[in-house]
């Protein structure tokens, strides 16, 4: 299982150590891969997503990292996880099983969905895993009887104005609660190993966390005082990229502050994070096409090869704002962008700043690797955008001849 593909170097990584980079491709690289390949397609660089896992890691050394594979499950973006030596966050057999037969062991997997259906816990215990994240108590029967002595972590509730996806409103216990679900988890020959947490994705400051890591000490404090001793602490994801105006939103900043309070706070216990979008998002660039336009309401309208059914479909699930570009010239205007299906839901972003496109030409979408792809659908028969990897593309890419850094730089 190896790949041909150069990781960015850890003498490189020195130098980008505070600003985030992400994967851009130059006008040339759209155009020539536009005319190998149909639009839309969507273009994923192995090397962003080693440089993003290198990132977690260099900022939060005392951290794990758990890939939810959710965010992007595409085969060689987990091969290379697999090599750089990440774990993975599983919610599904489904997941377990797509990791177990590409030779990940168990030991590397936890399974955090807080409920789990009956054909997750067999493939669970099939595959190894034997850790558990739970929210309530009618979970603990069900994992004890699936994997007795399994290592389990009760997922608590926080607080986080400031995420772009709240996952409290559907996750975690009431931490008031925490302490006795685990000694219930106890009491039925599990394992209780500590507590893990989700501030919500796309979180966009450092308070969450922090909050979060103060409230988890005190539930830490609480249960050694009940007899238990806890060892394990999951942070979960939520890690931010760039939004719609491609500006870096400073993930550094959250990380920095979490991985002090972490040295303070919990110097003894393991800890890992569950990053989705941090991973896979800077890593992948859509390229679609003009294929219609109209003028309704004194406004041009685009249409898209590819829409709300396709890649776009993380502006429905994930609540995503893309970044919409173009390398026409010219002075901008208000448009309009929908997509080619027959549903009348299929916009894909209204009143964007735009050069004046004709039919075929071209729109780059950075920074569009997670929630997008993996919720993608082939409604009304348009096929998936073709998924092209930037690391099999070296005539196309100078691989080893274009400098990194300026492939990496913001426009
Ligand atoms: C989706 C999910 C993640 C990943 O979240 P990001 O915000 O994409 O980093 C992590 N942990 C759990 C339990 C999740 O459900």
């Amino acid at each position: 299982m190896s790949i041909a593909h150069e990781y960015p170097k850890p003498e490189r990584l020195a130098e980008w150590e505070s600003v985030m980079k992400s994967f851009r491709l130059t006008e040339k690289e759209m155009t020539r891969l536009a005319e190998k390949y149909p639009t839309p397609f969507v273009v994923v660089s192995l090397e962003q997503v080693a440089y993003n896992y290198r990132f977690l890691r260099e900022h939060m050394p005392m951290v794990n990292i758990f890939y939810a594979m959710k965010a992007n499950p595409s085969p060689k973006l987990l091969e290379t996880m697999v090599e750089l030596g990440a774990s993975f966050d599983t919610a599904s057999a489904g997941e377990i099983e797509t990791l177990h037969r590409m030779g990940v062991s168990g030991e590397r997997m936890i399974y955090a969905n807080p409920v789990k259906t009956p054909v997750g816990l067999r493939a669970a215990s099939n595959c190894g895993v034997r850790r558990f994240t739970f929210d309530d108590a009618s979970e603990i029967p069900k994992m004890a009887e699936a994997v007795p002595g399994a290592e389990v972590l009760v997922r608590i509730r926080v607080k986080n104005a400031k995420a772009l996806v709240d996952l409290n409103a559907k996750f975690g216990a009431d931490p008031a609660e925490a302490v006795s679900l685990l000694k219930q988890a106890k009491d039925a020959g599990l394992c209780p190993a500590g507590i893990a947490f989700h501030v919500g994705s796309q979180s966009l400051s450092a308070e969450a966390y922090v909050e979060a890591l103060l409230l988890t000490r005190r539930l830490f404090d609480e249960a050694e005082e009940a007899g238990i001793h806890l060892t394990m602490l999951d942070i979960g994801g939520g890690f931010p990229i760039p939004g719609e105006d491609g500006k870096d939103p400073c993930a550094v900043d959250i990380m920095d502050a979490v991985e002090r309070q972490l040295e303070r706070l919990f110097p003894e216990t393991s800890i890992w994070s569950e990053p989705g979008r941090f991973i896979c998002g800077t890593a992948v660039n859509l390229v679609t096409s003009v294929i219609g336009e109209k003028v309704r309401n004194g406004q041009q309208w685009y249409v898209l090869d590819e829409g709300l059914y396709g890649t776009f479909s993380g502006a429905m699930y994930d609540h995503w704002r893309f970044e919409i570009c173009s390398y026409n010239k010219g002075p901008e205007q208000k448009v309009t962008l929908l997509g080619p299906s027959c549903d009348s839901i299929d916009f894909v972003k209204r009143d964007v700043m735009l050069p004046k496109l004709s039919m075929g030409d071209l729109i780059l979408v950075p920074n569009c690797g997670s929630y997008t792809t993996a919720s993608a659908t082939t409604f009304n028969g348009f096929a998936f955008a073709q998924t092209v990897y930037r690391e099999d593309e070296p005539e196309i890419f100078e691989i080893g001849q274009v400098p990194v850094q300026e492939r990496l730089a913001y426009a």
